[in-house]
Formats: C-alpha cells, structure tokens, sequence
C-alpha cells in the first residue's frame, strides 16, 4: 500500500501521514471570509486539499474520509461591505456563498463532507470562551473577552515566534484593556447595525480565530489528522487555534499543511494590494476551469507561483492532447464500468507513489504525459484512472471538448529519432552489463529533460518541461 507522507509544519519535517484511526479519516481547512469573490489565490489551496481528499480516499475508503471547510460569516470586512452597499448582511453572505460554490465547482472541487458557517455555531463558541476564561486561560475586559497568551506556554511554537518578538513586530496600536499586547479577541461587543448574540459578556460577537477551534471540535472532535491554511495564515491565525484548543484541553490537529502563496510579480495576490483578479474573471474571458486548474496543479503547493499566458497556453495544449485521447479510446461510462468488472480500473503506482510524496502535483502531472504518451491498455486505464485523480475528469459521460487539432509540443521525428536512438544504447549497454555507458547515456538524457520510465521492460519517454534537444548532442 501506498505510504502517504505529508510535510508537517509543525515538525518541519516530512512524515509518514499514520491517521489517528484510519476508518475516519480527518481533515480541516480554513475557508473563506465570505463578502467577495474568491480570487485566484484563494482556490490555490482549495485545490490542493481537493486532490488530498480524493488521494485519502483512494488510499482508505470514499466513506471514512470527512473534510470540513468553513465559510467565515462573520467579520467586519463582512459589516463594511454592508455598511457601504446598504444591503443586508445575510443577502451578502449568501449571496457569495453561492458564489464560491458555483466558481469552485467550476475548478473540479469537490464538495466537502461539511461546510459549516460560523454564525450556525455561536453557542459552541460561546461554551468553549467560557471554558478558556474558567481554565484561566482567558479573561473579561470591557466587555471584551481575550485570550491570555503568556497562559499558554508554546505560544508561538508552529510559526517559530517568540512572544517578545511578536511584540516587537507589533505595529498597531494596543487596546489599553489587554494584559499583553499579543492577547487577542474570542468575543467582542456589538453596537447598533453590528451582528450580534446573547452572551454572558453582553451582546457582542466573536473573534475570528475561535470559529475554527469550535467547528473543528464540533465536527471533527477533539483530535484529526491534518488541518490546512495559506502560510500567512500561520501566524496568528493558526497559532491562536492551536492555543485555544489546546488550553481547552484537546490534543486538535496532528499534522499541519500550509500553501505558499500565488503571487503577481513577485507580490503575494490579495484583496487588500489590489493586485488581484477573480476566478470568475478567467471564467468568463474564456480560460477553461480545468485548464486553470492544471496551472495550479502543475507547481507544488509548498512553492510560490504566478499565473502566466504561457502557462495557460501549455495547460490548454496538454488538455487538448489528453481529453482528446480519452475520447478517442472511447472512454466513457460504460467503459470505465467494464474496467472495473475486469478488474482493470486500477491506479498507475508510480503516478500515486509519486502524488503521496507530499502532494507532488507537478510530479503526477509528468507521469500522465507519459502514460498517455504510451498508449497501452494497461497505461491507458492508468493515464485515466490519473486524470480523474487529479480532478481533471469528474464525470465520464461528460469529457470536456477542446477545439482545434490535437495540440501540443510534440518533439520533431528527427529528434524523436535520436532519443530513441538513446535509448537502443542504453538497452544494449545494460543488457552487456556496460553500466560505465549506460550511466553515460541516461546522464544525456537526463541533461536533456528527457523523462524516461520503464513499463513493463520497456522504455518510454516523454520530453520533461525543460526538455532541450541541443542537448541530445550527436548520435
Ligand atoms: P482569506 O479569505 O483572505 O482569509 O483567504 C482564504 C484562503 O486563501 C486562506 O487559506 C489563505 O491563506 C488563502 N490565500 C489568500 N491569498 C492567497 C494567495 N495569494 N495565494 C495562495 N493562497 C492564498
Ligand atoms: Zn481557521
């Protein structure tokens, strides 16, 4: 069986992922603050746990796996954006829900097990602020209830701070009430036009980090397996989850995930720099969902990366070349079912070996060029079984078209010839127990961003995306 390993960053290492209890299977990921379209940045992890949801699934079982993902409806971005519309809170955050839910689906995401919305859990909140203020954990001031950080002695642990450090790094100004400039807020008053609930500290609302301890508690209980974020969330969003959930006495989660961020020259995108664009902005000039998300999935999330044309125009060639092969074999329902009775809808091993080393995306997406290069029945039902993996096909009666001829960048015969040429070499040299030569061969190719792979005693190839035939030298 395929091991899952993970890079925890928590550990800050990369671990074999061993589930607390493999027939449940847990997993979080904080989402969105719901007042405005998702750009891109945001489905970038959205993505990512929908491929580690379908790969848990695949490793354990479709139905022991629960993925939680919250919408946060309550926040003050949230009150401005009604404020400033006039409109009703409610009608907003509806409204962007639908949203969010209709430009995701277009990326291929899967649903998960459990969206909850923070306002459907205030009372959960409410018990768990209570219980950190009885543990001496948390405090009233001025109607405001904060949580005490030099209480909780890893502090600070996960994003690797310090408290004084997080002190010096402290630029706005620090609310008078606080007994540390770093204690933040589990409940905070309302006033007239601002949401808010009955509570043993006066009508108010709460803070934003307590949402996820209480949902995640609620719907995961008291330990899970992974929980996951953008890296700016590390610090202090995650940080105080940790600290309120421990301090109420829950072990929380085992293993941390954080992307990296999309950038827009060399700048994280966000709402707040403005150098944003939507998902549904691509959507609508046209850029098909799955070719965005084959952008997305073609860098690892633990790396920065920017939308590029050129990426899209490569994305669009492979998914020509792909959906067009699908289609050509006859791949649909009925196919796929055959597969399965045959006993012969089975995972390529080393597209899985490859995809549960950390979520190697880009790694995955290099072993469908060459299974779909190959064209055996074997690494067909492979290359397939791959694509639905990865989410590029969701639903087999329903393959997407791509116009225009089969894309591409096919290398030239001439060069094809001399890789082949390579290869012959390489075989003869091995089969002659000549490994002096064949090391020497496989350097070329290797130095020429040759992928080769070896099914079944023979090798295939596909050109790597640094694929150079100058390289190739002469044969
Ligand atoms: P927000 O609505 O800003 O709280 O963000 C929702 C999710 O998107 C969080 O997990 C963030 O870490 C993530 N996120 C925000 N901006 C980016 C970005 N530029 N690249 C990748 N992830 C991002
Ligand atoms: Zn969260």
């Amino acid at each position: 069986m395929t091991q899952i390993r993970l890079h925890n960053t928590k550990t800050r290492r990369k671990e074999d992922f061993v589930p607390i209890d493999p027939k449940n299977v847990r997993m979080y990921l904080c989402g969105p603050t719901v007042y405005d379209r998702a750009h891109l940045g945001n489905a970038r992890n959205v993505l990512m746990f929908d491929v580690l949801f379908r790969l848990l699934r695949h490793r354990y079982n479709k139905k022991t796996v629960t993925y939680v993902r919250n919408f946060t409806d309550v926040d003050d971005k949230i009150n401005a954006r009604a404020a400033a519309s006039g409109r009703d809170i409610g009608d907003i955050t509806a409204e962007t829900i639908g949203w969010y839910h209709e430009d995701m689906d277009a990326l291929g995401a899967l649903r998960p097990t459990h969206e909850p919305r923070a306002t459907q859990y205030i009372a959960q909140m409410i018990t768990m602020t209570d219980d950190l203020i009885e543990k001496e954990h948390a405090y009233v001031a001025e109607g405001h209830v904060l949580f005490a950080v030099e209480s909780y002695e890893n502090y600070g642990a996960l994003s690797g701070r310090s408290i004084d450090d997080m002190i010096a790094g402290t630029r706005v100004e620090v609310a008078p009430y606080k007994r540390n400039p770093m204690d933040f807020v589990l409940w905070k008053p309302s006033g007239d036009g601002q949401p808010g609930w009955e509570s043993p500290w006066g009508y108010g609302r709460p803070g934003w980090h307590i949402e996820c301890s209480a949902m995640a508690l609620d719907l995961l209980g008291p330990s899970f397996d992974i929980h996951g974020g953008g890296n700016d969330l590390q610090f202090p969003h995650h940080e105080n989850e940790i600290a309120q959930s421990t301090c109420a006495g829950h072990d929380f989660a085992n293993v941390w995930l954080h992307n990296e961020m999309l950038q827009v020259e060399g700048k994280k995108m966000s709402k707040s720099l403005g150098n944003f664009f939507t998902v549904r902005d691509l959507l609508d000039t046209g850029v098909h969902g799955m070719v965005i998300r084959l952008v997305m999935l073609g860098t690892h999330y633990g790396k920065p990366m920017d939308w590029t044309d050129k990426k899209k125009g490569e994305a669009e060639n492979a998914l020509r070349k792909w959906y067009g092969i699908l289609q050509g074999h006859g791949f649909n329902p009925a196919l796929i079912k055959a597969l399965k009775v045959e006993g012969k809808w089975k995972a390529d091993a080393e597209f899985v070996g490859v995809l549960a080393n950390d979520l190697n995306t880009s790694g995955a997406i290099s072993r469908l060029h060459v299974l779909a290069k190959n064209k055996t029945a074997a690494t067909l039902a492979g290359f397939a079984h791959g694509m639905e993996m990865l989410g590029l096909v969701n639903n087999w009666s329903d393959i997407p078209m791509f116009d225009g001829a089969e894309g591409g960048a096919d290398v030239a015969p001439a060069v094809a010839a001399k890789v082949d040429v390579l290869l012959a070499q390489r075989a003869a040299a091995r089969a002659s127990k000549d490994w002096g030569l064949a090391d020497e061969v496989r350097d070329i190719l290797n130095s020429a961003g040759v992928q080769v792979t070896d099914v079944g005693g023979q090798a295939t190839w596909t050109p790597g995306p640094d694929f150079d035939a100058a390289k190739l030298g002469d044969v």
